[in-house]
């Protein structure tokens, strides 16, 4: 696993490491969703478009401190917190970018200051 530098071609290891640790469990499947949502915003605002990320993979011991559950998609590598595509925020623009994610395979909903987008709908366990 790269611990510096690109996870993926417009997602680096620091945006989606655990803030804590600095450890990335952050999924595969989960880099590719957010470059499909990524291409996808791209494609709809005509430019080169950043997704601007606040929080994706947590370890267990972050994950509780912030008083979420155990079972957290997050947890998983599966999920990530949006805080902006493009021109779009999440406080203001949250319907948009629910659904863009939406469209991008995500499951999303609105949180604190951000859309928080899983992939629950493709993983079932
Ligand atoms: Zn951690
Ligand atoms: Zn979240």
């Amino acid at each position: 696993m790269l611990y510096t530098g690109n996870v993926s071609p417009h997602f680096t290891y620091g945006e989606l490491k655990c803030h804590c640790c600095d450890y990335n469990g952050t999924t595969q499947l989960l880099v590719n969703q957010l470059e499909v949502m990524r291409q996808m915003a791209c494609d709809l605002f005509k430019k080169e478009t950043p997704i601007i990320i606040s929080c994706a993979y947590r370890c267990i011991a972050h994950n509780r401190k912030l008083g979420s559950k155990d079972n957290s998609f997050h947890v998983k590598g599966l999920a990530v917190d949006v805080v902006r595509i493009g021109e779009w925020t999440a406080d203001d623009n949250h319907a948009e970018i629910i659904s863009l994610a939406s469209r991008a395979g995500f499951r999303a909903l609105r949180s604190n200051g951000c859309v928080h987008c899983d992939l629950g709908n493709m993983i079932r366990r």
